[in-house]
């Protein structure tokens, strides 16, 4: 190593449970989260449960929405779960009125549930391209305008979040779906934002970074070869820790960020402008992907 400053990376955040938002921020809100069960989606809706939310989590198994309800029970929020595919309009319509009927027409919707795995592009088959932009795109614009429809109806005003991802911007070498489909989600937040805005809807992007969790798929962790060393490959020198993105999440949907639509907001650490001074040789993705042996 050169002479001059020791690396130390950006520090650790406050603990679980610690919030900058007051207690009760959403009392008497309800947040419908597509994907709450696992992963990201379960820790964002923590965040708003310990806010005092009522939280709807929907997605289709059900082993993922009995692990969302736990985690929220744990926190002593209510919660209701909802079987729904949302590529399938019908299913958000059920799932919008089954947490009417429970709690009232919710005022926040996380859009978190996505598809993806690691496939070469001219390996990639039509029905694994069709299903991630289904699910990620179709099923994100789905949930969103069902949100909108009865907002506008009612004259009520609420906040949608679209959950993103960085190669939104760069392009996703060996996720050519998904990165195709997160660039229509965050295009979509810019359009969405306009037209409900003078209806009282604001439409946020909230883009994480790497957050490793336990509900990974097999593929994924396959393709980020020991997570546990993926720290040392960031300018953080650190990845996400899951309440970081709940907290940006329940400040982007809050009563302090109501002028704040339109806008992604990038929670990793820096990690997608990194550039090298001299580039790396290249290894195709092909060889990144099943190393030569
Ligand atoms: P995950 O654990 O695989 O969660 C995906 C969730 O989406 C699951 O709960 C799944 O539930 C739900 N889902 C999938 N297809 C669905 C469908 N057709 N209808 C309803 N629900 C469906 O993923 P994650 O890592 O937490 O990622 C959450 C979000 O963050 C995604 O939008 C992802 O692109 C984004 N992201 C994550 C990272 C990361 O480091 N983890 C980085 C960048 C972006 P069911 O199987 O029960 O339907």
């Amino acid at each position: 190593m050169s002479d001059g400053p020791t690396p130390i990376g950006l520090p650790e955040p406050p603990p679980l449970g610690a919030s900058a938002l007051p207690a009760g921020t959403y009392t008497g809100s309800t947040v419908f989260i597509t994907g709450g069960g696992t992963g990201l989606g379960k820790a964002i809706a923590t965040e708003f449960a310990r806010l005092g939310a009522n939280i709807v989590i929907a997605s289709r198994k059900s082993d993922h929405l009995e692990a969302g309800e736990q985690a929220i029970k744990d926190v002593g929020a209510k919660v209701l779960t909802v079987s729904c595919d949302i590529r399938e309009p019908d299913h958000i319509a059920a799932a919008f009125d089954a947490a009417t009927n429970a709690f009232g027409m919710p005022n926040v919707l996380i859009n978190n549930a996505a598809a993806n795995f690691p496939v070469l592009a001219d390996e990639m088959s039509p029905n694994a391209w069709r299903t991630v932009v289904d699910i990620t795109l179709n099923g994100t614009f789905f949930c969103a305008r069902e949100f909108a429809r009865r907002h506008l109806a009612a004259g009520s005003t609420g906040s949608i979040i679209n959950v993103g991802a960085t190669y939104a911007w760069t392009g996703g070498p060996g996720f050519a779906h998904s990165a195709a489909a997160k660039a229509g989600v965050k295009n979509m937040v810019e359009t969405l934002a306009v037209e409900w805005g003078p209806y009282g809807i604001q439409v946020n992007g909230l883009v994480p970074g790497l957050f490793p969790h336990e509900d990974m798929t097999a593929d994924i962790k396959g393709n980020l070869k020991g997570l546990d060393d993926k720290g040392d490959r960031q300018p953080a020198l650190r990845t996400g820790r899951l309440r970081e993105l709940g907290w940006a999440a329940t400040f982007l949907a809050s009563p302090y960020a109501r002028f704040v639509s339109g806008h992604t907001f990038v929670v990793d650490g820096a990690n997608w402008q990194r550039r090298s001074l001299t580039n790396p040789p290249v290894v195709t993705v092909r060889d990144q992907m099943r190393p030569p042996t």
